[in-house]
């Protein structure tokens, strides 16, 4: 084995998948089957849109609500406070226009080739019965918020070349013909794809990566050690060695890499969703601006999602936000009743830099990381998964990673 990759997302996948398209012998391991866990509950937009990644929202009365904890797009937990309170607090940092500033074209250049490295990957695995291409709808109730935004899709536009349309009340009634309410108007985002079901996608990708000669192995991770000049995994189904290792196990990264000494400053954004039986879906990913919920259509009913919590990982869900989208989408669509008893929860794995860790640990030879994809980890494990494997064959510099790398 020349290379082990621990966890089975839409990142770790990729990146089996990239590193075994350079000629070597993968194993990937997960403790359930891939795509079984974040990557399956997103609302499977690839967002070709999302050149800026999200920062906190820095205006004084959108903090006091939130501080208040009246805001539907964050919720906090008292409790919690300990896991999330220093990490925000980087996060808050990093928002500022300054450090914000020189974020956003590391992370727009990912974002601008995301479709084309899920192109490959699509076709290849036979997956294009699960993806539309006809973009991503941002609607807003008010002028002053619809004027903002776009301002905003006009700039991203001029700067990067992300097209949009934008909607008045009666453009968005025909480009939505099933909502039933009036909104005073939205962006369609025309470049993002969707996927009717992440998780099946993630299967896919990885039955192609055992078409190709690649070994998964369902099992529990327990540690990491060195041994020799590599590495010796120990799972519960027992011990592997390779000389190269790469862990993308998403928000349960920091407490995997614990042990070897690695203090990760994650930030992990609960999130929720449910899904409605629907009369009539909406024809493409929508989102209610104000009321912080996604609508996206899928197979096994319609999507709603939720925006962040922050909470510890673990903590038991509170049911608060999904209860609110779910009436919002019941209002906005004619959408029927949850087809499951129990909302899913999930978290959104971020980094306070607001870019992914991507790259050769600090301090461990041939131990390499790839996570922290916060709010566009579907859409960015194909690309940051082919940055890494690149540098771990030696095809471009580590130091094309400097700005990912950086634990
Ligand atoms: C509500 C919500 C909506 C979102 N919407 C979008 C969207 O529309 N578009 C988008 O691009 N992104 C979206 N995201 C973000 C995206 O889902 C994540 O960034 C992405 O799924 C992270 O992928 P990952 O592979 O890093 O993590 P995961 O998918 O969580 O994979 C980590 C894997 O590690 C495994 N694992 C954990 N511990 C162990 C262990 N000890 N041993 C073995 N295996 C282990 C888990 O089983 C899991 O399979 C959304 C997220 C949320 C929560």
């Amino acid at each position: 084995m020349d290379s082990i990759v621990i966890g089975g997302g839409m990142v770790g996948v990729a990146t089996a998948l990239a590193l075994q398209e350079r000629g070597r012998n993968v194993l990937l391991l997960d403790r359930r089957r891939p795509g079984q866990e974040t990557s399956y509950g997103n609302a499977g937009i690839i967002q070709a849109e999302a050149v800026a990644p999200y920062a906190i929202p820095l205006a004084f009365d959108r903090l006091l609500r939130i501080a208040a904890g009246r805001a539907h797009d964050v919720a906090w937990n008292l409790r919690g406070m300990p896991s999330w309170l220093a990490p925000v607090l980087g996060y808050f940092w990093h928002s500022l226009p300054p450090n914000y500033r020189r974020i956003v074209p590391e992370y727009a250049r990912m974002i601008l080739r995301a479709t084309d490295d899920h192109a490959r990957l699509i076709t290849a695995a036979s997956a294009d019965d699960l993806i539309a291409r006809r973009g991503f709808i941002q609607a807003y109730r008010d002028a002053a918020s619809l004027e903002a935004a776009v301002a905003e899709a006009d700039a991203e536009n001029r700067a990067f070349g992300v097209p949009s349309i934008a909607l008045d009340a009666a453009g968005l009634a025909k480009a939505e013909p099933t909502l039933r309410v009036p909104m005073t108007g939205a962006i369609h985002f025309t470049s993002p794809w969707s996927c009717r079901d992440p998780g099946e996608l993630v299967s896919r990708y990885a039955r192609l990566f055992i078409e190709r000669g690649g070994c998964i192995e369902t099992a529990n991770a327990q540690s990491l050690a060195r041994s020799g000049g590599g590495w010796t995994v120990q799972t519960s189904a027992g011990t592997h060695d390779a000389p190269d290792v790469v862990v993308a196990l998403g928000p349960w990264t920091p407490q995997f890499l614990a042990p070897l000494g690695y203090r990760i400053p994650m930030v992990l954004k609960r999130g929720y969703h449910l899904h409605l039986a629907g009369e009539a879906e909406p024809l493409q990913p929508f989102m209610d601006v104000a009321n912080a919920t996604v609508i996206s259509p899928m197979n096994r009913g319609v999507r709603v999602l939720t925006g962040a919590e922050l909470n510890r990982l673990d903590a038991n869900s509170n049911l608060r936000q999904i209860r609110h989208a779910t009436m919002v989408a019941k209002t906005l669509f004619p959408l029927g009743e949850a087809v499951e008893s129990q909302p899913w929860r999930g978290a959104r794995p971020c980094m306070p830099e607001m870019l992914p860790v991507i790259g050769p640990a600090s301090r461990h030879q041939g131990l390499w990381f790839n996570f922290g994809h916060g709010h566009q980890g579907f859409t960015l494990g194909p690309t940051t998964a082919q940055m890494l494997a690149d540098a771990m064959v030696g095809a471009s510099p580590v130091a094309a990673l400097a700005a990912f790398a950086r634990y």
